[in-house]
């Protein structure tokens, strides 16, 4: 008998995922080929270990998988050794700490109200529990970060690695300055490019591949893939570490069907359209960001050079939590965000962060941000007049629903 119930919610996140305005930048929409690959019936196999070294029989053709994953996450980003097995971006960056440091070791990595992830040192996730976390924030007038900044941070605590990537920093990073200033104290540098790897695929964002000791990103944001993540080094030693941090002293079993569609998404994004793509989603933030700017928002740093941007909203009288239920109300999903030296609690906030990728895979360009920016000021405006936001509903589904969730990017 079918299970009706669960398939019922997820006809209805299905129709929610199709009409509403996602400028969440962490989201995105794969094909129906990396849900295929994803749905498939390599959930069934168990193939612990790395292709033909398992621990399992009959992993012929989930080794030939494997191998076809690695092979093109390795064209892709022009990186020697990868290992394609993570289930997530959390779990890689653990397998990553733990191969390469001992639990207490000090790392310096970016602060979480900076745009740092919570796997870079917050002292409530296992990061900041197993290790001595410093961190570096951003410039309080200009909001990039300051890397005579982060050198000095570093002479003084001489970390035994330094993190670097966020998930709300807006700017270029400079990978190169960040592995010069971990040379001067002798600290392993890592990059965690999860939010930008798709822009670096498509030399929209320098790669730190050449910089950084070891790269990890997650395959499921500006990628496009599945959930889950991948770890990438061009040292061989590191490799061979970070090959055992994964199994067997994070992880059991391989997803050979997660690795599959990631594989079906490294394939699609060898495509030039993807480059394309990528290209869009920098000009389409590029332009909501100006565009906001323009209808009275504060955005940090005052703009973007990359996917995204934090608009601030403390004087605007909103918290990050009460604009993000006012815009969801009206189809609009943003993330809160907190933003430098927050004084409000990350729960509530008082940024908002916008990105678009998703939108951009939907084939909106900029006139399309002008909209989303008029849609926004006038949610904000109106936000006491309920017979206002509901006539904003109406155009916000009418507007949404010319721009399909595409099935096929190549
Ligand atoms: C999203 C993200 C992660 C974690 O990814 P999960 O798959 O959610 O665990 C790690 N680091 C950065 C910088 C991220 O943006």
């Amino acid at each position: 008998m079918k299970d009706k119930v669960i398939f019922d919610v997820i006809g209805k996140e299905t129709k929610r995922e199709s009409s509403v305005i996602e400028l969440i930048a962490s989201e995105n929409y794969v094909s129906s080929e990396v849900l295929v690959a994803q749905g498939s019936i390599l959930t069934n196999k168990y193939a612990e270990g790395y292709p033909r070294k398992r621990y399992y029989g009959g992993c012929e053709f989930v080794d030939e998988i494997e191998n076809i994953a690695i092979e093109r996450a390795k064209s892709l980003f022009g990186v020697q050794f990868v290992n394609v097995q993570p289930h997530s971006g959390s779990s890689a960056n653990l397998s990553v700490y733990l191969s390469l440091l001992k639990i207490g070791d000090k790392i310096l990595g970016m602060d979480l109200s900076s745009g740092g992830h919570l796997t870079h040192g917050s002292n409530v996730n296992f990061s900041g529990q197993l290790f001595k976390f410093f961190s570096y924030g951003v410039d309080r007038n200009t909001g990039y970060i300051n890397y005579d900044d982060v050198q000095k941070i570093a002479s003084k605590v001489r970390p035994k690695m330094i993190v670097c990537g966020s998930s709300a920093y807006s700017r270029l990073i400079d990978f190169e300055r960040f592995r010069s200033i971990a040379d001067s104290v002798g600290a392993i540098l890592m990059a965690d490019i999860s939010h930008i790897s798709g822009l670096v695929v498509a030399g929209e964002h320098p790669s730190p591949i050449e910089f950084a000791h070891v790269v990890t990103t997650t395959t499921h944001k500006t990628l496009r893939g599945p959930r889950g993540a991948i770890i990438m080094t061009n040292d061989h030693n590191i490799f061979e570490k970070i090959q055992k941090g994964v199994f067997p002293l994070t992880q059991g079993g391989p997803l050979m069907h997660i690795i599959a569609a990631k594989a079906v998404a490294f394939y699609e994004a060898s495509f030039p359209q993807f480059k394309i793509y990528q290209k869009n989603i920098v000009i389409n933030a590029k332009a909501l960001a100006s565009a906001l700017i323009a209808r009275g928002f504060e955005v940090l740093t005052n703009g973007t050079d990359n996917h995204m941007f934090v608009v601030n909203l403390l004087k605007k009288g909103i918290s990050g939590k009460a604009f993000q239920d006012l815009l969801d109300s009206c189809f609009i999903a943003v993330s809160r965000s907190a933003i430098p030296n927050d004084p409000k609690p990350p729960y509530i906030s008082s940024g908002m962060r916008i990105g678009t990728p998703a939108i951009t895979s939907r084939n909106m360009s900029e006139r399309e941000m002008e909209q989303i920016a008029d849609f926004i000021s006038s949610i904000y405006l109106y936000r006491h007049d309920n017979t206002k936001l509901d006539s904003i509903r109406k155009e916000v589904l009418t507007f949404i629903s010319k721009f399909p969730i595409p099935k096929s990017y190549v």
